[in-house]
């Protein structure tokens, strides 16, 4: 195996257990290349006990103290991103570009960690004679951050960097289809001087996640990962009366008007739905072409031919969701729908090896906007319906299950105005084709592609994982006050 086994990281080492593992396979070849044990109660019990001791001490300590350990942790992923990058590619496939980009992304959000002090510093007002109010940001304790397999390393830095900045101790629990880059987390902040105990990593599946939902000692659940899973998780942790933000998947609405720039339209379009083989939440899904924009659909159809697997196009995690995903596609042709690009049988080309799990991209077109399924597809599949006007326009788009994110293509600021202020989604781009904001702003989506209130990142982050302390002073004792002055 290239990789030693994976183990949970408790209380700052690596622990072993019996319990049964599961292989950890690379989608480049379809090789074992670790194994991964399928933990629940007894080790998360044990984790949860690490949090909780560290947690005065950590938290104790001032915002100040804690970021030092985060701009020491910040120089040692600069130190390290082709290594990093390397295990992502491994584990979960993406092109090591690709897996580069994921890196600096994880190295921006610890940046924004490392801004915290400066960030949340409360405020104070007068409020009557010799009376003030102030306010804090105070951690809520032990928390969980539950992770998917499509970001192994950015994913969990949406959560632990700002995590542990704010006081808190955390339990992560990575996708067990990825679970190696997660040891490089634990091993570099162990580097960087984080205490025993306030970052804690347990793996699993199903019974793991369920622990966490479950377990009286974690106050806050994060989740990523499949609107189905997202909605069992939020009703679980909610209903242990544990604060819980859960985010969805996403089938993400791109309308595109006659006035689009044709390249520039085309090169994002297929630079966003084929990136990570359109494995990624902002993905572009659906292509709602406003009039005839035809000129532009044979310059995205050129665009996505020079997408080739095995030469700039990772594969799909799994051989299962190589089926399922050529199942829907074979499904829509069924449907009467036309297949512009197929990249059913494209076949493996450069380094690529015939045993990985290769789809090239795709592009399906359907005659009536109604025929085309609601459903996430998560692969390098784009799908194009057409309409008559930015009403029905707006009217699928509202109509979609989801709200992760949505795009207007146009060169009109009218326009494009219109679609943001429309469109029922939490990310809206104009002539972008994945509109992640940046930090400090914060992802998240709406529908069903969040549950739970506020955002996961940025200043929504820094919400969810404190709680507000309101501090109330009279030092004047000759001031008559009532209860309410
Ligand atoms: P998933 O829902 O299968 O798994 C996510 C996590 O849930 C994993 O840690 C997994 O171990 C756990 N899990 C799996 N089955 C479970 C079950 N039955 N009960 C309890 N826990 C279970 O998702 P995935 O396949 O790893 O990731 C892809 C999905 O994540 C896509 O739908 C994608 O859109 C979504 N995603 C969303 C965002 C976002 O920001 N909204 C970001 C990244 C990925």
């Amino acid at each position: 195996m290239k990789y030693t086994e994976v183990n949970n990281f408790i209380n700052g080492k690596f622990v072993q257990t019996e319990k049964p593992r599961f292989d950890v396979i690379s989608p480049l070849d379809g090789k074992v290349i670790s194994t991964v044990p399928l933990c629940g109660h007894s080790e998360l019990d044990e984790a949860v006990t690490a949090a909780k001791n560290a947690f005065p001490g950590w938290s104790g300590q001032t915002s100040k103290k804690r970021s030092e350990v985060l701009y020491r942790y910040h120089n040692i992923l600069l130190n390290h991103i082709a290594e990093i990058a390397a295990s992502i590619h491994d584990e979960n496939g993406k092109n090591i570009g690709e897996a580069t980009a994921e890196v600096e992304k994880s190295i921006e959000l610890t940046e924004f960690a490392c801004s915290i002090p400066q960030i949340t510093t409360g405020e104070i007002l007068k409020v009557s004679d010799g009376v003030v109010c102030q306010t804090e940001y105070t951690p809520l304790g032990v928390v969980a951050s539950i992770c998917p397999f499509n970001f192994p390393h950015m994913v969990p830095h949406w959560t632990i960097p700002n995590i542990i900045a704010l006081g808190n101790c955390v339990i992560l629990k990575p996708s067990e289809q990825v679970p190696v880059t997660a040891l490089k987390i634990a091993e570099m902040f162990k580097e960087a001087g984080l205490p025993d105990g306030v970052l804690n990593i347990v793996h699993g599946g199903k019974e793991m996640v369920e622990a966490i939902c479950d377990h009286p000692g974690i106050k806050a659940v994060s989740f990523v990962g499949s609107t189905e899973i997202a909605k069992v998780v939020y009703r679980r942790a909610t209903s242990n009366l544990k604060r819980c933000l859960a985010l969805g998947g996403a089938k993400n609405h791109l309308l595109v008007f006659p006035d689009a720039d044709p390249d520039m339209t085309a090169a994002d379009i297929t630079a966003s739905f084929s990136g990570t083989s359109g494995q990624r939440c902002m993905a572009a899904s659906v292509m709602v072409a406003v009039g005839n924009v035809s000129h532009i659909i044979e310059k995205l159809c050129a665009e996505t031919r020079k997408v080739r697997p095995g030469l700039n196009l990772g594969p799909l995690i799994s051989q299962a969701s190589r089926e399922k995903i050529i199942k829907y596609i074979d499904q829509s042709e069924k449907n009467g729908a036309k297949i512009l690009v197929d990249g059913r049988l494209a076949p493996v080309e450069g380094a690529g090896d015939k045993n990985g799990f290769y789809i090239g991209p795709t592009i399906i077109e359907y005659a009536h906007p109604e025929n085309m399924p609601a459903e996430e597809v998560f692969g390098p599949v784009f799908e194009i319906v057409h309409v008559r006007s930015l009403d029905e326009a707006i009217e699928l788009e509202n109509n979609s299950p989801y709200g992760n994110a949505a795009s207007a293509f146009t060169q009109s600021g009218g326009l494009a105005d219109e679609v943001a202020s429309r469109a029922s989604a939490g990310m809206i781009g104009v002539n972008i084709g994945v509109p992640v904001p940046r930090e400090p702003f914060s992802f998240g989506g709406w529908n069903d592609s969040k549950f739970g209130a506020g955002d996961l990142t940025g200043k929504g982050g820094i919400e969810f994982w404190t709680q507000l302390k309101k501090v109330t002073k009279k030092w004047k004792k000759q001031e008559k006050t009532n209860w309410m002055s």
